[in-house]
């Protein structure tokens, strides 16, 4: 404690201050909504914090840490370390360090703008940033966090500011949370013949930027941008900002949980409540010929410096499909621009992937939709300078633009005949 904190406890003891933080003496709490740490050791001289990722591995890769730090000085410069050397996944494997040390760590001052911190000093597996806050309180974290209560906000404001969105409930997860989802189209579509494209993001709870990319995607979509407007009166697009809410609620990773994860759930007896109500839906727009798109957001591996897709092992893919797959790419790819463009390699999702790869949510669609449906997974790098809100909202953009690009032809030749 520095000489000014102890005189104010002083102080305060002596007036019966009900003060709950001692100003100066650093204190980390993370029993909030999404939030994950375990002090490993606070040394107030040194103003240096240090903890570990404190999410459970039978509910997910324990690599998302959050927290927030109250007692700063404002103006003073605060050591933050991260410890991942004991990460293990549920199967008791080691987990490598990498997917919980970013090279720069997300941190707010007010849970609204959040900002990287300068790259940090990686050593094995622990790293260390140093940040400078005019605040007493700040929040750090592994990624520019995105909660269930930001999903909720997110619908209900895209609700509530254009006539042309609807916000509503995907369903309750196994918890009893909701599940934000949101519908846009403009002007009629009285017989129910309009193309829908079907977004989603977090199916693995710790890519927080996923959600962010849904979330620059769905303010775009009702903006007053002429090819908003235009894909607006083409498609109706539904979107959902979370998927595994109650991972992300409770702050554990999500990926590989027990018995399987969100992304590895798309079978007939699925257990979570989030695919079963997509899959009802996407299965009801596919029967009317209307599902052209459906595209899963994600945060990729450490080492990946832009975006990509993953798309379906050859085999799940007719050649059919093929060609749409193709050209939602090529017109993705003319709008993924510099100074982030997408990576030219595309990735694929089969048996060398993942032995679970058929139960993948795209591959569902390339096994159980019409032809003309593109099912993709589009993996939003994490640990790069444009990885913070500002960047992934420009990939949801982006996004945008390229199925605006693409469905300006309607892919469905052999379906009902357009106005
Ligand atoms: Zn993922």
């Amino acid at each position: 404690m520095s000489l000014v904190s102890k005189t104010v406890a002083a102080l305060c003891a002596l007036a019966a201050c009900t003060m709950t933080v001692d100003a100066g003496e650093l204190r980390v709490t993370s029993d909030f909504p999404g939030g994950s740490a375990q002090v490993v050791q606070i040394d107030q001289a040194a103003r240096r914090v240090s903890i570990r990722p404190a999410g459970d591995p039978q509910f997910g890769w324990p690599c998302w840490w959050y927290f927030r730090l109250d007692g700063i000085e404002p103006g003073e410069t605060i050591t933050l370390e991260v410890v991942a050397d004991q990460l293990k996944r549920a199967n008791g494997q080691a987990l490598s360090a990498n997917w919980a040390l970013p090279r720069r760590a997300a941190m707010s001052i007010d849970q609204k703008l959040w900002l990287q911190t300068q790259p940090g000093v990686r050593d094995k597996n622990r790293a260390v940033w140093t940040a400078k806050i005019d605040a007493t309180t700040a929040w750090f974290a592994w990624g520019p966090p995105f909660l269930p209560s930001d999903a909720e906000a997110l619908t209900k404001k895209l609700d509530k500011s254009s006539p042309h969105a609807t916000a509503f409930t995907l369903c309750r997860t196994r918890a009893g949370r909701a599940v934000p989802a949101i519908t846009v189209t403009e002007g009629g579509d009285d017989d129910g013949t309009r193309m829908a494209v079907w977004v989603q993001a977090r199916q693995h709870a710790w890519e927080s930027g996923a959600s962010w990319v849904g979330r620059g995607f769905a303010e775009w979509l009702i903006s007053d941008d002429p090819r908003a407007v235009a894909l607006r009166h083409r498609a109706v697009v539904y979107f959902v900002p979370i998927m595994d809410i109650d991972n992300t609620a409770t702050g554990n990773g999500g990926k590989e949980q027990v018995p399987y994860d969100h992304n590895r759930g798309w079978f007939a007896d699925t257990q979570w409540n989030a695919i079963k109500t997509a899959k009802q839906k996407l299965e009801a727009l596919d029967q009317r010929q209307r599902l052209v798109a459906f595209i899963d957001l994600h945060n990729p591996g450490a080492n990946s410096p832009k975006p990509f897709f993953f798309v379906a092992a050859p085999s799940l893919v007719s050649k059919q499909r093929y060609i749409h797959q193709e050209r939602f790419i090529k017109a993705c790819r003319s709008e993924f621009v510099d100074p982030w463009p997408l990576e030219k390699e595309l990735k694929t999702t089969g048996p060398q992937y993942d032995p679970l790869w058929k139960r993948i949510s795209a591959n569902w669609i390339n096994q159980n939709t019409q032809n003309y449906a593109v099912g993709i997974t589009l993996e939003t790098a994490w640990n790069t300078p444009h990885s913070n809100t500002t960047g992934y909202q420009m990939i949801g953009r982006r996004l945008g633009l390229g199925l605006e690009r693409y469905l300006r032809t309607d892919p469905r030749e052999n379906g009902p005949k357009q106005q």
